[in-house]
């Protein structure tokens, strides 16, 4: 069984690839720059024993985004499980926003989402059998201020993912997303401290939730034991959304 994980050299990914690889997958972590970091979840999955590769490719680039998924599965034979997770934030207000920062979102929060699942899909209907997993955010349904291009990607995703997944049953592809709350990975560094501990008072939980509380998700929709559910918007923030 092989599943791709974009965006997977930190953070999420990297930890949903960790986990997948541990629940017996072969895993291939795509990211677009970092190769050390890359390499580095590669060699944790080596560790315990588990199996995969890095792959080098632009999400935002639809050729190769492409090339790819065409590899992988020459290498591997089938692609069963696809991880939509690399994803950027660039908040900004709507006076100061620029349009590369606008394009910059929408080209990987939007469209290589809807690259990488057509390209995977076309495989996985060969097979009459996949699953899809986006990585959405609790910002698709309850943006911030600042967070209007942001939150428009993942309210995308959510739609997007809602559609896919009723195109897509009749060929055994399920496909569902996870809204993720406020996680502690480096996308969080461009928060300043005040505000996060603003954020710490108001979610119930009162903490920041682990990349491994995604990763125990991402492992059990990409399961049979979510044999029956597709299309779903699973949202783990520690209560936050509760108060929107
Ligand atoms: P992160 O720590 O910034 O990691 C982003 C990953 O994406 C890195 O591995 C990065 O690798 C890769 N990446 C960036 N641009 C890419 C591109 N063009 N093509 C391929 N890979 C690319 O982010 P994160 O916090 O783990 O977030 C992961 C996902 O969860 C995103 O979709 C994000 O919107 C969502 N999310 C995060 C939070 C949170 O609180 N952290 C909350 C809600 C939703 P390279 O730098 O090597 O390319």
């Amino acid at each position: 069984m092989v599943a791709i994980v974009t965006g997977a050299s930190r953070g999420i990914g990297k930890a949903c690839a960790v986990r997948l690889a541990k629940d017996g997958y072969t895993v291939v972590i795509n990211y677009s720059h970092n190769d050390a970091k890359a390499q580095e979840t590669l060699d944790e999955i080596k560790a315990f024993g588990g199996d995969g590769m890095i792959y080098k490719a632009d999400m935002s680039n639809s050729e190769e985004v492409n090339k790819m998924v065409r590899e992988v599965s020459k290498t591997y034979g089938s692609i069963d499980v696809l991880v939509n997770n690399a994803g950027i934030v660039r908040d900004q207000l709507l006076l100061t926003l620029t349009k590369e920062n606008l394009d910059q979102c929408f080209e990987l929060n939007v469209k290589g989402y809807f690259y990488a699942s057509q390209a995977c899909a076309l495989k996985m209907f060969r097979k009459k059998k996949g699953v899809i997993i986006n990585m959405s955010s609790v910002s698709g349904s309850f943006s911030l201020p600042g967070q209007s291009v942001y939150g428009a990607t993942k309210g995308a995703v959510n739609t997007m993912t809602k559609t896919l997944a009723k195109e897509l049953a009749p060929y055994g592809i399920r496909v569902n997303a996870v809204a993720p709350g406020f996680i502690e990975t480096e996308m969080l560094e461009a928060i300043p401290e005040e505000k996060k501990e603003e954020y710490l008072k108001v979610i119930p939980q009162h903490k920041l939730g682990t990349t491994e509380d995604i990763a125990n998700v991402v492992s059990f929709l990409a399961s049979d034991n979510s044999k029956y559910m597709t299309g779903q918007i699973l949202t783990i923030d520690g209560g936050l959304s509760l108060w929107f």
